[in-house]
């Protein structure tokens, strides 16, 4: 099956411990921007005066 990441095509095995990604890097890299998504929360803004500059 293709990585969800790269599209490499990967063997989608138990051995595999990445899976669905065919390597760490892409596992890691799809949650990083699985992280900054929810980073991105409206309501985290304490100091919106700071627009003023
Ligand atoms: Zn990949």
């Amino acid at each position: 099956m293709p990585c969800p990441q790269c599209g490499t095509q990967s063997e989608y095995s138990s051995a595999n411990p990445y899976r669905p990604f065919c390597s760490e890097r892409c596992r890691l890299v799809d949650l990083g921007q699985w992280a900054s998504e929810n980073y991105r929360i409206p309501e985290n803004n304490p100091k919106p005066e700071n627009d003023e500059y």
